[in-house]
């Protein structure tokens, strides 16, 4: 796609009366500031560790527990670095969040980066911390409350999210597991898949509180992103809700990792097409051949405004 072709993919994203268009956002990082939730969820649990430690070495954990996440987060989100020294760190770091759950790998076939259990028994590692399964179930569980209760919802993914339904355009959240695993008395990590989704569950009927109006929302517990089989299972659920094959919808994807949000989508279903949330970037690009990056929501907003205001003139 060439810049000069922009404003007619955006009007495919757009209903007209014999199409329907159908919006399927990613959450995290996306629609929230999940790792300005993050960070403040962890100050919470610095207060819960320090029932188990001292306060200044539950401090120090609750530090490298929001390092942790920071520097996966550049690996999820592809972020491109020259520095090699800060790149090994983090495949170090994906090794040792691999390791704690192989287990989980060979009873499930999967490997999340994100278990926040996994994260605190690391950071707790690092430390040189002591704290057994127990109160580590019991600070994450805390955390997670915290993380439901107070999310950070971007200010423009609000605003987006009332313009898509001025418009009565379908609107579904497809998001991952938040990966609840519980650490058993072995130092092994279990996994119980309706649990983890019944929590995230109610983190994003919660959003609807902040702003965020959707029709369902899929979560990856336990087929999760980027699988194929994830998304076959949210197309075939849409298309069931809204009683229209799959075929008669044109959907838009939008996330903040290609990997993760985009790529399966546009490979499954010819007519979809994608838009990438990089939060730093300063204007709209054409970033593949069905798919543009923004900054924000708001300038999606604007130029769907241009096109309407074209089409009423
Ligand atoms: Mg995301």
């Amino acid at each position: 796609m060439r810049p000069e072709e922009i404003p007619g993919w955006i009007s495919r994203a757009l209903p007209v009366p014999d199409r329907t268009v159908v919006w399927l956002l990613d959450v995290d990082d996306t629609l929230t500031d999940t790792q300005s939730m993050h960070h403040d969820a962890a100050e919470s649990v610095a207060s819960e560790l320090s029932g188990s430690m001292t306060t200044s070495l539950a401090a120090s954990v609750a530090r490298r527990f929001r390092e942790v996440f920071d520097e996966l987060l550049v690996l999820h989100q592809q972020v491109s670095t020259a520095d090699r020294a800060a790149l090994n760190s983090v495949k170090e770091l994906e090794s040792r969040v691999r390791g704690h759950q192989v287990e989980i790998q060979e009873k499930w076939g999967i490997t999340r980066l994100f278990s926040r259990e996994i994260l605190l028994r690391i950071a707790v590692e690092d430390c040189g911390a002591s704290l057994p399964p127990k109160e580590l179930n019991r600070c994450v569980d805390r955390y997670w409350d915290h993380m439901r209760e107070h999310p950070f919802v971007f200010p423009d993914a609000a605003r987006f999210s009332r313009r898509l339904a001025s418009h009565s355009m379908p609107v579904y959240l497809m998001t991952s597991s938040d990966a609840r695993y519980r650490e058993c008395d072995d130092g092994q990590f279990a996994y119980d898949p309706r649990a983890s989704r019944k929590d995230k569950r109610k983190r994003m009927v919660n959003l609807r509180n902040h702003g965020i109006s959707y029709a369902s929302s899929f979560i990856g517990d336990p087929i999760d992103k980027p699988s194929r089989e994830f998304y076959e299972f949210v197309f075939s659920g849409i298309s069931r809700d809204l009683d229209a094959p799959l075929q008669s919808l044109s959907i838009v994807v939008a996330g903040d990792s290609y990997r993760s949000d985009i790529q399966t989508p546009l490979e499954i279903c010819d007519s979809t097409i994608g838009v990438l949330c990089r939060r730093e970037q300063s204007a709209v690009r054409v970033e593949a051949d069905r798919v543009l990056s923004v900054g924000d929501f708001d300038m999606l907003t604007r130029m769907l405004d241009v096109i309407e205001g074209e089409d009423r003139g």
